[in-house]
């Protein structure tokens, strides 16, 4: 039953190729997790040239032959522009992800407060200041002061707005979604006071959001696990579960979640059972692990393609694997577990189907109980370790 999922734990599969939906439900079964099983955001449909309909459509096949009968959500992700909304409110989407990152103003961090002041005359500081400072300027909830509050105001101001606009626009369309504000492609991360900021101006917009995924700290970079300190990230999260638990209202989202490994406890500690985890390319490089076994000759087209692309593709994504740093090795399958190759893989993926997407998708169905095999494998370490205790 497509619906929406509101604040239970979920966790979105996204499935380029349109193929690895049956896997995802293998995966998923038996466990306390509602599955989106259709994903994609505006950028994926136009690398892999699919339609929010067709995507909709590859996932409601599977779903009926699975005999899925359970709740399950579409989310129409990073979405951008008001224009962007139609097509997948048509399809029947009942997730949506509103990407307002291009609003963000990122130099915030190093404005000196004679630029603050400035810029914080565009925004209604006056109120902003009753509503959040006490009389000595200090912050109503944790200690931030003025200056911070107007770095807030600035950073994140315009893209609240934009997503309640956002917001509104899907409200005439639709009576029912789940709707997540995610700003984790930006450049710099969301302190917890920003993150309060944001929740609390949204929902003084009266926008219903049951999501919400700040920019966390270190790096979470696409198909290999986080980069940084652990333990900082530990505490930072801490400061962010209070936040969460000061609204109730949302759940915190994990974007670029795959193959976090050393982040899922965490996550389990601090969320339990309120969590929204996003992957993607993950299910990608499990198809090319099939090929890499299967279909060598295949397999290699398509890497000797990413070596060539790298460079242009993975402007738009956050990775920082060295060409010079591909391992040498004849060993195909042992490519999809090095860091280097994984994602050289993972960001070339629109090049590599514009060229062999055909003879990709043929191979996978010739092999789809090794895909599907793959698939579950892969994804039941990831749901294991986001499991509640009992
Ligand atoms: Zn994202």
């Amino acid at each position: 039953m497509l619906t929406p999922l509101s604040l239970t734990s979920s966790f979105g599969f996204g499935d380029r190729l349109g193929l690895a939906t049956p896997g995802h439900i293998a995966a998923v079964r038996r466990t306390n997790f509602m599955p989106v099983f259709a994903q994609q955001s505006v950028r994926e449909n136009a690398r892999t040239d699919r339609t929010p309909q067709q995507v909709m459509d590859d996932a409601k096949r599977a779903v009926e032959a699975a005999k899925w009968d359970s709740p399950w959500g579409a989310d129409a992700d990073h979405l951008k522009a008001l224009d962007d909304i139609p097509p997948f409110v048509e399809a029947g989407y009942t997730f949506f992800t509103v990407d307002p990152g291009e609003y963000v103003d990122n130099s915030v961090d190093t404005d000196s407060f004679e630029i603050l002041k400035q810029k914080v005359s565009a925004f209604n500081w006056e109120e902003l200041s009753v509503l959040y400072l006490n009389q000595n300027g200090e912050q109503v909830w944790g200690d931030f002061a003025a200056e911070s509050l107007m770095r807030a105001t600035i950073k994140y101001g315009r893209a609240i707005q934009h997503a309640a606009s956002m917001f509104k626009r899907l409200f005439q369309m639709k009576a029912e979604f789940d709707f997540e504000v995610s700003v984790d492609e930006t450049d710099s991360p969301t302190t917890p006071l920003e993150h309060f900021y944001i929740a609390n101006e949204l929902t003084r917009l009266g926008v219903r959001f049951t999501s919400l995924a700040p920019r966390l700290i270190g790096r979470f970079e696409k198909g290999v696990d986080f980069i940084g300190d652990l333990n900082a990230l530990d505490n930072e999260l801490e400061k962010h579960a209070a936040v969460t638990s000061h609204f109730g209202t949302y759940k915190l989202s994990l974007h670029s979640g795959s193959d976090k490994f050393n982040v899922y406890p965490l996550l389990v500690k601090y969320w339990g059972g309120r969590i929204h985890v996003k992957t993607a390319g993950t299910s990608y490089l499990e198809a090319l692990r099939v090929l890499a076994s299967y279909e060598p000759d295949l397999f290699m087209k398509i890497y000797s393609l990413g070596c060539e692309h790298y460079k242009t593709d993975k402007k738009t994504y956050h990775v920082s694997a060295e060409l010079n740093d591909l391992p040498n090795t004849n060993d195909l399958p042992s490519l999809l577990n090095d860091f280097h190759a994984r994602q050289v893989l993972h960001v070339t993926f629109g090049s590599a189907l514009v060229q062999f997407g055909v003879e990709l998708k043929a191979a996978l169905i010739k092999h789809e109980a090794a895909y599907y095999d793959g698939l579950k494998t892969h994804f039941e370490k990831h749901l294991l370790l986001l499991k509640e205790p009992e």
